[in-house]
């Protein structure tokens, strides 16, 4: 035994679980393939700049985070933290606000974050992510928010919450900014949180302490202060869901952990899960291109993680593996009957029926423990002596109920049978 295992934080994901996995990650990204969403991948690493640039210097991800590696060309290198500013990057080296807009993308893959491990909170973990830019229209707003609450749906969740709030922009978020850090100044402050309020004072109103949260009951709230054109807006979205049927609950306090939101902000929240009850989470970020150096163009996105979502379907008691194992199974006694058996189960698969049969001298009683265990609900049994006499035993492995049938007619018969 060598003793290794998966790094703190990180798990490895194995079936019969990895089933669930795929399930859940693939439902959850096709509301976006059906709504003309384009697939894309970026590098799991990027320069870091793009992520100090795009997801903002003063955040938690940055500051205390990343996982940042100088390469052997003595490049400044980061493990991606999300995926939005991967893909704002490519969006901006390929030009593609050139082309017809908006521009819709997804994505899903890993993401990095040297965080405290706890229940819902890893090291390495999955993220789904769309992204619609280059058009600051209301009505994309709500289709992207709706996207992510169908995903959910489809999944069969039903205990959660979309949290909605607009972040102003720069007509009215410098100004209102202002009367939060007076306000904000007239406070018993920490060391600590009196920088962060300097840094970026929304955040302080996300401070889960009740020491701090005692405090902040009549702190102005950006949603009564946004500027006119911000508020049209926020109107304009909230009656596009409402047209969607998809309901809200207003969170003003909302801070996304990200510095790059602007407008429409939101987050899903799942009742089951605890402390980390966040499920996905976005906005608008018209600021985000401009800080990579790239044109000015607005945009709006979400991220859902794939395994707190996963965390989500357990609490609520779902069922979303897509049937796992196989539906045939070949169980040959015999050399000839392993050339039959590897021939029928070639031919099966190639037909698009899952199959499958045993390797290695496992007997017959083995064979069929095999079988049982493959979740194939029928089985052809063959020895050489029932070659001998041109059949073979399709076998219902669900009944036990057994009948022979002519060698040249068992793969039709299997693949009737298990209604292929
Ligand atoms: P964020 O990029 O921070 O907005 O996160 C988007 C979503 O990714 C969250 O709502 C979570 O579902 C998921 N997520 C973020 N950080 C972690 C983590 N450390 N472990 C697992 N999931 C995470």
């Amino acid at each position: 035994m060598s003793g290794l295992s998966a790094p703190k934080g990180t798990f490895d994901v194995l079936p019969p679980e990895s089933a669930r996995f795929l399930a859940v990650r693939d439902t959850l990204t096709a509301p976006l393939r059906r709504a003309g969403y384009g697939y894309v991948e970026t590098p799991v690493f990027e320069e870091t700049a793009v992520f100090s640039r795009g997801v903002g210097e003063s955040t938690d991800v940055v500051t205390k985070e990343m996982y940042t590696f100088a390469d052997r060309g003595g490049r400044s290198l980061t493990l991606r933290p999300e995926l939005t500013a991967g893909l704002m990057r490519a969006f901006i080296e390929h030009r593609l606000h050139t082309g017809p807009l908006p521009v819709k993308l997804w994505t899903v893959g890993s993401a990095f974050r040297y965080e405290r491990p706890q229940a819902g909170r890893y090291r390495h973990f999955t993220q789904v992510d769309m992204e619609a830019l280059g058009v600051d229209d209301p009505a994309l707003d709500a289709e992207v928010v709706a996207l992510g609450v169908q995903g959910f749906r489809d999944l069969g969740l039903t205990d959660f919450e979309l949290l909605l709030t607009s972040l102003g922009d720069a007509t009215c978020r410098p100004q209102y900014r202002e009367l939060l850090v007076a306000y904000l100044e007239k406070l018993d402050l920490d060391e600590e949180t009196r920088r962060r309020a300097e840094i970026n004072p929304l955040r302080v109103l996300d401070d889960k302490r009740p020491e701090v949260q005692a405090q902040l009951g009549d702190a102005p709230l950006m949603v009564d202060h946004l500027s006119d054109s911000t508020r049209a807006h926020y109107d304009a979205v909230r009656q596009h869901l409402t047209d969607l049927g998809v309901a809200w609950t207003e969170a003003p306090r909302l801070v996304r952990g990200l510095d790059y939101y602007t407008k429409t902000t939101f987050e899903f929240v799942h009742n089951g899960l605890g402390a980390q009850s966040a499920i996905g989470g976005g906005g608008r970020y018209d600021g985000l291109s401009a800080a990579l150096g790239g044109p000015d163009v607005s945009g709006i996105g979400y991220a859902v993680g794939v395994d707190r979502t996963l965390l989500a379907v357990a609490a609520e008691g779902l069922d979303v593996a897509a049937s796992p194992g196989v539906q045939a199974f070949v169980v040959p006694l015999g050399t000839e009957a392993k050339r039959l058996a590897v021939r029928l189960v070639g031919q099966l698969r190639e037909a698009g029926v899952a199959a499958d049969t045993v390797y290695g001298d496992r007997g017959l009683k083995g064979a069929m423990k095999a079988a049982d265990r493959s979740g194939a609900t029928h089985a052809v049994v063959v020895g050489d002596r029932d070659l001998a006499d041109g059949v073979g035993q399709l076998k219902d492995l669900r009944t036990g109920d057994q009948r022979a049938v002519p060698v040249g007619d068992l793969f039709e018969a299997l693949r009737t049978a298990v209604g292929n």
